[in-house]
């Protein structure tokens, strides 16, 4: 045995040793992934150099990786039969900042002050991590070549390392970590067992904790669709996403450029969130070539998409990066970008070609796109195509997206028309419908109380204005065919609208002959803007049940044809206690209609006025 090399850490190295151990990761034992992802690597490496190469040491050796834990001498070792280190490698690799990524750290530590975290977290320091909890490390090496010898290297993470030639050293590397004392715990079994399915479960090679086989799944995200069964396809959602059932839908998407990126996407079948039971929060891993970067990343979706479930593996992304960087770099905004664009496009696909499918997703996650609409400006005119409503042209249950709905419209009409209520038979009884009919308008039916905020997001599509068909700014063109039924004469209509202008000022802001009453004596019409009746819907909706509404004035229309209102044309003059009780009945009666009435213990009372009148 030759005696022992002392060296010096290159001053560089020490520089990034000190920065690592004092301030790099909050996670202490991700030390475990980036040790068992180097030997990941040198397995690859080996496996690499096994198709070209045909003199290997220990040709037999299992391409495998073993962690030992001895909680008795607080030592963790961790071993991979790979490709090894020469005496010169290990001077190079460990000894010197070789790397391109911690040269690029260290450039720009030079420009931007010593203590930038979010800086340090970009690059790569992947071995020096383990003297975050090592009082002293050993790494044995031997590298496949057959001529080479085997050698020790140890260090304390100070500024200095040792290197040492020693006999009966098989092919590949065993690090030696001795714990300090605050962190015997990844001394412990089965704390290193919990580590290492935790972040290395998709390692391709078999990874074992005292002699257990610890990781099950390969990472099939990395292979193309059609070497993937649907049975691997589904077992692996189940692990990935802690499901017990399949998932509803997947897209496996890989892509170059402008990201290098494999994505393996899920749709569960149900929505947590729907079932009242627990916020759903984003699980989809991100991975740097296998290896575990962040198990539950923030900002890698929009909030909109948290349902999703699965994989991305970007090798674009750097391995070290700590978690609290990861979170708001620019390499996350791109993927983000990249992956929602094309889930988008996937559900788009899916809505055209898999039409049960897309219904079944929307009946779970709907809520979710709506939100994404409401909330999300980037993506809202995409995510507008992919709502779905019950319409006046459909039979009762069918849905329509709003693209359908435009190929339906006759080439004139100018608007996206909805009415929101209770209910289908709810909107369908009430009396802004029949103006519509009439004129064969399709009208997107809403009963979702967000459902009127989410259009009022969308408030364009393909350049049609979509608006609530109670609103003033709806304008209709006069009936060919004037609707059947004696009228009142135009200067008694007049009369009646001024009388109940007056007399009724504190609720009505205007009155004025109705273009869209066909039956109905009534009906109130809002406008869109802040204040108008949509607005006070979706007010009503965000506040709490005792709340109380401001006060409101609404703009009434008449229908000169009905005859309740022609009745209350003739009694104004004969007896206003009763006329007064008919109008504000009648009011009462369109804000009900419109999902307007506030509080109907006034109407109730007004109510029984009348009875009494008519029972006296
Ligand atoms: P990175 O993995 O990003 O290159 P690390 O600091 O994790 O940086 O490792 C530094 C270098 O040390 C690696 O590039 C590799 O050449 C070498 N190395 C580390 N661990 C092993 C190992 N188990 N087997 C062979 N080489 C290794
Ligand atoms: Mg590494």
């Amino acid at each position: 045995m030759s005696k022992s090399q002392k060296h010096e850490f290159q001053a560089e190295t020490k520089q990034v040793l000190d920065i690592v151990v004092n301030s790099l990761y909050k996670d202490k034992e991700i030390f475990v992934r980036e040790l068992i992802s180097n030997a990941s690597d040198a397995l690859e490496k080996l496996r690499r150099t096994q198709l070209t190469e045909k003199d290997i040491l220990d040709e037999n050796l299992e391409l495998e990786i073993n962690l030992n834990t001895d909680d008795t001498t607080n030592q963790l070792i961790i071993q991979d039969f790979g490709i090894g280190m020469t005496e010169e490698e290990l001077v190079k690799n460990l000894g010197t900042i070789a790397h391109s990524g911690s040269k690029e750290f260290l450039e720009a530590l030079k420009q931007d002050g010593e203590k930038n975290d979010a800086l340090i977290g970009k690059f790569g320091v992947g071995f020096y991590s383990v003297f975050m909890v090592a009082d002293s490390v050993e790494v044995y090496s031997r590298s496949w070549q057959k001529k080479g010898k085997g050698y020790c290297w140890k260090s304390d993470g100070g500024g200095t390392y040792e290197i040492d030639e020693i006999d009966g050293q098989r092919r590949g590397t065993k690090i030696v970590i001795k714990l300090k004392e605050d962190f015997t715990d990844y001394a412990k079994e089965d704390r290193v067992k919990d580590i290492v399915k935790k972040y290395s479960a998709f390692v391709q090679f078999p990874v074992s904790v005292n002699g257990e086989k610890v990781n099950t799944v390969d990472a099939i995200w990395l292979k193309s669709k059609s070497e993937v069964t649907e049975e691997e396809y589904e077992e692996f959602y189940k692990f990935q996403g802690n499901d017990y059932e399949g998932p509803l839908m997947r897209m496996h998407f890989s892509a170059d450029a402008p990201l290098e990126i494999n994505s393996l996407l899920f749709v569960p079948k149900r929505n947590m969130e729907k079932m009242g039971m627990m916020r759903n929060e984003n699980k989809v891993a991100l991975h740097c070539r296998k290896v575990l970067i962040d198990a539950e990343p923030k900002n890698l979706f929009p909030e909109w998409l948290r349902f999703l479930r699965g994989v991305v593996d970007s090798s674009d992304l750097p391995l070290n990066v700590s978690r609290e960087t990861m979170q708001d770099s620019e390499l996350l905004r791109k993927l983000n970008q990249v992956l929602t664009k094309r889930f988008i496009r996937f559900l788009t696909e899916q809505s055209n070609k898999q039409e049960d499918t897309y219904l079944e997703f929307w009946k779970e996650f709907g809520p979710l796109i709506k939100e994404g609409v409401a909330t999300d400006f980037t993506y809202k005119d995409d995510l507008s195509k992919l709502l779905l409503f019950e319409s006046t042209a459909l039979e009762p249950g069918k849905l329509t997206g709003l693209d359908a709905y435009v190929d339906r419209m006759a080439s004139d009409q100018k608007e996206i028309l909805f009415l929101f209520g209770k209910s289908r038979k709810s909107i369908e009884a009430g009396p802004y419908l029949e103006a519509l009919r009439a004129r064969s308008l399709e009208v997107l039916l809403l009963t979702e109380p967000v459902d009127e905020y989410v259009m009022q997001s969308v408030r364009e599509f393909k350049d049609l204005k979509v608006i609530s068909a109670d609103s003033e700014d709806l304008k209709l063109e006069k009936l060919d065919d004037q609707p059947e039924g004696e009228a009142l004469d135009k200067k008694s209509l007049k009369k009646l609208c001024k009388w109940l202008k007056e007399k009724l000022k504190d609720r009505l802001s205007d009155v004025e002959e109705g273009e869209r009453l066909i039956e109905s004596p009534v009906c109130v019409v809002g406008s869109d803007a802040m204040g108008g009746a949509s607005a006070r819907r979706i007010m009503k909706m965000m506040q709490g049940p005792d709340d109380e509404m401001p006060a409101q004035t609404v703009k009434l229309q008449i229908n000169p044809r009905n005859g309740i209102i022609r009745g209350l044309s003739s009694m104004i003059d004969k007896d206003e206690d009763t006329a007064l009780l008919v109008s504000n009945q009648l009011i009462d009666n369109a804000l009900a209609s419109a999902n307007l009435l506030d509080d109907p213990r006034e109407m109730i009372a007004r109510s029984y006025q009348a009875l009494e009148k008519i029972t006296a």
